[in-house]
């Protein structure tokens, strides 16, 4: 499978940015209990040093991306997961797959499990692989499917943000979630504003982040633009949930509408959340 190798190969060559990003995470916004204590402590290769750390002052992410050395500190986490979209024309739902056992994110609009099954397929996997279906917000066209997900998907573990929970009824009780969980290793950051429950996934080896209707894909191919003003409760609560988004430095977007962006990620992020 060479798509497969292929985003394998991009998504590690990310690790070290994105253990980079998360100590910028932790720096900056100076609670981040969580996210220090699974990600930001320091290890080394065999036969090297730690970078010199030059970074403890500063104050936005940005400087310490840009000032840090190439990382020579490993993950400390496992290994990135490989991302599949599916998608579904309005809207795109995102397979994220490890060692075989995979996640999905979002379940699009009704009759979808059959173009999310071949999505599964890309992966070399089934309905059996699927542990784990987070619903990023309540809106019909991320949860549509989630009854034909979680019965052809028996084992499978349905999650959603604690404040959209009450709007979405399930075929079993779905998991709560809050800002600083994990699901299988990737983060759970809540990003209210589009829905007072959405919540966005990120997987800080590989620097993906399915960001659901909280950054979307911009009208340009390969830009990125925040939650829509005609569809979301509270703009201003949204537009600060882009700004935390920003902070992540991610490497891919995996936006709920539009094109999916993996280049310049971080960047054309950052530029967004500085002109809220
Ligand atoms: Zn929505």
């Amino acid at each position: 499978m060479p798509q497969l190798s292929r985003r394998r190969f991009i998504a590690t060559a990310s690790k070290g940015a994105a253990s980079i990003a998360i100590l910028g995470v932790a720096a900056c916004n100076g609670a981040g209990g969580d996210a220090t204590s699974s990600t930001a402590a320091p290890t080394t290769n065999p036969g090297t040093s730690a970078p010199p750390q030059s970074t403890t002052n500063a104050t936005t992410s940005t400087a310490l991306a840009t000032s840090a050395p190439p990382a020579t500190t490993a993950p400390t986490v496992g290994e990135a997961f490989v991302w599949e979209r599916v998608n579904l024309g309005n809207v795109s739902a995102y397979i994220l797959e490890r060692s075989g056992e995979a996640v999905l994110v979002d379940t699009g609009v009704g009759g979808s499990a059959g173009d999310i099954e071949e999505a599964l397929g890309r992966l070399g996997l089934a309905w059996g692989n699927l542990g784990h279906v987070i619903l990023t917000h309540r809106h019909g066209d991320h949860v549509g499917s989630i009854d034909a997900v979680l019965a052809a998907a028996p084992d499978a573990t349905g999650y959603i943000g604690e404040g959209d929970a009450a709007a979405v009824s399930a075929p079993r009780p779905l998991t709560i979630l809050n800002d600083g969980d994990s699901v299988f290793d990737l983060q759970i950051i809540e990003t209210p504003g589009h829905t007072p429950g959405s919540i966005s996934v990120f997987d800080p080896v590989g620097g993906v982040l399915v960001s659901g209707d909280a950054v979307l894909g911009g009208a340009e191919p390969g830009s990125v633009a925040g939650a829509s003003p005609r569809f979301s409760e509270d703009m201003a609560t949204a537009d600060r949930s882009v700004v935390a988004l920003a902070a992540l430095r991610p490497e891919a977007i995996l936006p709920g509408h539009g094109e999916p962006v993996d280049l310049d990620a971080a960047t054309k992020l950052a530029e967004l959340a500085a002109s809220l």
